[in-house]
């Protein structure tokens, strides 16, 4: 090797950059550009998608049909005529090609589809020459446009430098031959010799071509041969992604594969490179880049033989649509014969390609991954191979499945760490999309999972997100933007960039619907606006009046990759939305009490279709609102905790209500403040009856696994019914009044005892045994050794005693209402869901 050798970059440039004139005008830049830094040879695909209409034009020409051949070569040559034409402004610039000089070019072209078209036949080896027109066209603008640019330039046909053999369309390079010509060959090549990449020659001069996206490996097989110092493909995309950005939106570039990552990367479905374009790179240590000819700043991905430091990380997956899976199995023992044996050699004969196939423990079941054009020879042909056995009834009949996808995951440290394939099957499951057939190389480099053509974008995202290579998308669908809900948008906007920054986390609103209207965006609703949003949609005559969220939304919802209903709402009935939430697989979040204290039966029917669809249903902001009230009970009763008794102060309200009345209070004039301040509902009533209190122990009661229902809550409110009962404000406030005597009193007696006023809510579950209600909510005086005696204001609080807490019970405080905190419980909800997914 020289210096001036390992000086020497190989830039290879596809045919969707040069067929497109601003790309075409950066592939030119680069290349001056570059062969100021040292030596370069340029290697050309066709342009455009003109291997395509060779490649149709053949056809038709072989089919008789002369003047559809003739289109598409016209095509051609308009193409070749605007990119020849590309630097000429004055049309006088040297080196650019005049039109009679493409003209004359193509018309040996059209001589040889002639031919074609009079003997009706298109063999491969013609095809061949056919094909190698696009290749030669390019070279030639394309050197003619850098002389045009002052560079020393000459095209090189490449068919005099890669020799192959003679199996035309995918022709094997024969490697010393190649090298040692192509090594020849470049001591007379000029400052840019521009190659044909894709075509080669048989020894005794045939001429043929290496299989589509063969420039690649032209490209390379020169680097090898002149120990290049890099191989550059600059292309339309920004690199190797980490998915098909068509479903992944933000599937981004990786930075370094190895070698063999990327082969098993062309395998699966990126139709990244050839095949056999890292062969040389492998022999040889010559890096590959790509580059984005848009962005020629970025660094693209870099393919070498280490791959990426991190050794922990998944590097890419691919996706393959329209196939179709094939399934045999033997009833009862062994065939006599191998069955896999038969099984593939049926699909060698019919020349259909297997993408993955497997076969069971003991070789009694096989199974075939195939392309879903094929599925119907594929079938007759196993039906023909197996007829004995089909007949005779040792083999179940075929099954076949079809459209699914495959999905590979790609990934060095498989094999170097544990963990890879359960996040994969993890993230599948937590989305509910089933795994029809798996396999996994010996390489341990990647696994690849079959699934429903109709699950294959949820797939690939959720499973994208999985190992963070992108932002968890979490869709919220927003029912009831009161106070709490609207709190709730704020705090997504506050929140949106520092989540995605620091926890990859990216939560949208996708919908909003209060009692009289919804919308439904799925990229995301402009959280701003929201109130406009809403209003105008409220303004949209044909609404159906069937419910805040018509169920074919949640259908749409349930198709993204992490779906949550949010219900900020205090309405009856919502259970039904929910459990369509789940079918549709959507998670719910509610701050709404009412579905969990639902008649026992129902309630059941709702905590069971959550767990059977696999989807979340969490409800932390029911009791205390953003306390830990239900997860920390949670814990106590998963690790096996027994809960001997709960005792809280669940109402924010009758807890300033109390708390005044201790310090000496009025009734009436407390109420009428607390009413003032906000701090009640709007009938007041409706707090002092204590039924919310009643709904949040029964909600705990439930976590410990009581069956109870509402009616066996033993409710006593904080006066006497008949005050509560009174409709009229004024009513209720005369009452209270005539009534605030008598309880100054109480207050007064208790606090000679040294007890103050709470109103308590507690769950016993020994009571039965003494034929007690196992749930009582009402006022109780409690002595100081209570820590409910130290409560002040609004706080909301509750002390769990158990086995393992028995001396000192675990005790949960704070502000246990107001916009801010649940809102802010229910985010923490949602994030919650997500997080399970990634973790
Ligand atoms: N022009 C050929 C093709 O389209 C070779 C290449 O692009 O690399 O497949
Ligand atoms: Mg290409």
């Amino acid at each position: 090797m020289t210096d001036s050798q390992s000086n020497l970059t190989v830039l290879k440039f596809g045919g969707s950059t040069l067929g497109k004139a601003t790309s075409a005008r950066e592939a030119l830049a680069c290349v001056q550009r570059e062969s100021k830094r040292g030596r370069v040879v340029v290697v050309v695909s066709a342009l455009g998608d003109t291997t395509d209409r060779l490649l149709r034009a053949a056809d038709l020409a072989a089919r008789g049909e002369r003047a559809a051949a003739a289109s598409e070569t016209e095509a051609i040559a308009a193409l070749a005529q605007s990119t020849a034409a590309l630097d000429a402004g004055d049309g006088s610039r040297p080196g650019v090609l005049d039109a009679a000089t493409i003209e004359g070019l193509l018309a040996p072209l059209s001589a040889l589809l002639e031919g074609v078209h009079l003997v009706r036949e298109c063999s491969p080896r013609t095809r061949d020459v056919v094909l190698s027109y696009g290749e030669r066209i390019s070279s030639t603008i394309f050197s003619a446009l850098l002389s045009g640019r002052d560079l020393e330039s000459r095209p090189v046909d490449a068919r005099h430098i890669i020799v192959s053999d003679d199996q035309h369309g995918d022709a094997r390079v024969d490697l010393p031959a190649t090298l040692t010509r192509i090594r020849q060959a470049a001591e007379s090549w000029p400052t840019v010799p521009v190659v044909t990449g894709f075509l080669a020659r048989t020894k005794d001069g045939r001429d043929t071509t290496l299989g589509r996206n063969g420039s690649d490996y032209t490209a390379t097989l020169i680097a090898q041969a002149l120990g290049a110092r890099e191989v550059q493909i600059w292309t339309d995309v920004p690199g190797v992604l980490t998915a098909d950005p068509k479903v992944v939106k933000d599937a981004k570039p990786i930075a370094n594969l190895s070698y063999m990552e990327a082969i098993e990367l062309a395998r699966f479905g990126a139709r990244m490179f050839h095949p056999r374009t890292m062969v040389p790179l492998i022999e040889s240590g010559v890096p590959l880049r790509i580059r984005h000819m848009m962005d020629p700043a970025a660094a693209g991905t870099l393919v070498n033989a280490s791959g990426a430091d991190d050794e922990t990380r998944a590097s890419s997956l691919a996706s393959l649509n329209r196939q179709a899976l094939l399934h045999i199995e033997v009833r009862g023992q062994q065939l006599s014969e191998n069955l896999a044996v038969r099984f593939q050699s049926t699909f060698d004969e019919l020349d259909i390609p297997v993408w993955l196939g497997t076969l069971s423990a003991f070789g009694t079941s096989v199974s075939a991954v195939i392309p879903e054009q094929d599925v119907e020879r594929a079938r007759a042909g196993l039906e023909q191979a197996f007829r004995l056995e089909l007949a005779d009834g040792t083999l179940d009949r075929i099954r076949v499945t079809h459209p699914v996808a495959m999905v590979t995951l790609v990934a060095e440290a498989m094999g170097r760490t544990s963990g890879v394939l359960s996040k994969l099957t993890g993230a599948l499951g937590s989305i509910g999309v089933s795994v029809l057939a798996m396999g996994q190389s010996a390489s341990e480099r990647s696994i690849s999972c079959v699934v429903a053509e109709s699950d294959c974008a949820r797939a690939v995202q959720t499973a994208h997100a999985a190992f963070h290579w992108a932002h968890q998308e979490v869709d919220v669908f927003l029912l009831g933007p009161g106070t709490v809900g609207r709190e709730l948008i704020d705090q997504i906007q506050q929140q949106q960039d520092f989540l995605r920054q620091e926890h990859d986390v990216n939560v949208r609103l996708v919908g909003l619907a209060n009692s009289r209207s919804f919308v439904f965006e799925p990229e995301g609703l402009a959280l701003e606006r929201w109130h406009e949003i809403l209003e105008e949609a409220s303004q949209t005559p044909d609404l159906e009046p069937t419910g805040p969220v018509p169920f074919d939304q949640l259908e749409e919802l349930g198709r993204r990759p992490l779906p949550v209903l949010v219900d900020c709402t205090a309405e009856d009935g919502m259970e039904a939305m929910y459990q369509a939430a789940f079918a549709s697989g959507v998670h719910v979040v509610a701050a709404n009490k009412k579905p969990l204290t639902l008649p026992l039966a129902g309630y059941k029917s709702l905590l069971g279709e959550a767990r059977k669809r696999h989807r979340a249903y969490r409800y932390e902001t029911t009791v205390g609102a953003s306390l830990p009230v239900i997860e920390t009970l949670r814990d106590l009763v998963r690790t096996g905790d027994q809960v001997r008794l709960v005792e809280g102060s669940f109402s924010g309200t009758l807890g300033y209500i109390t708390d005044e009345l201790s310090k000496g209070g009025e009734l009436h004039t407390i109420v009428r403040r607390a009413q003032e301040q906000g701090f009640t509902e709007p009938q007041p009533q409706d707090d002092l009856s204590g039924l919310d209190a009643a709904r949040k122990a029964l909600i705990l009661a439930r976590e410990i696994g009581l069956a109870l229902d509402l009616a066996d809550v033993a409710l006593e409110p904080l006066v006497p019914r008949a005050i509560i009962e009174k409709t009229s404000l004024e009513d209720f406030y005369a009452a209270l009044e005539s009534y605030a005597g008598e309880m100054k009193a109480k207050v007064a007696a208790a606090g000679e005892r040294g007890e103050v006023l709470r109103y308590l809510a507690r769950i016993d579950p020994a009571a039965r045994e003494r034929n007690e209600p196992m749930m009582t909510v009402g006022p109780v005086f409690v002595p100081p050794t209570n820590p409910a005696a130290h409560l002040k204001h609004a706080q909301s609080f509750v002390a769990f005693y158990t086995h393992r807490y028995r001396d000192f019970p675990l005790v949960v405080q704070g502000a246990g209402a107001g916009g801010a905190v649940t809102a802010a419980g229910v985010l923490a909800d949602v994030l919650r869901v997500a997080g399970s997914l990634r973790d």
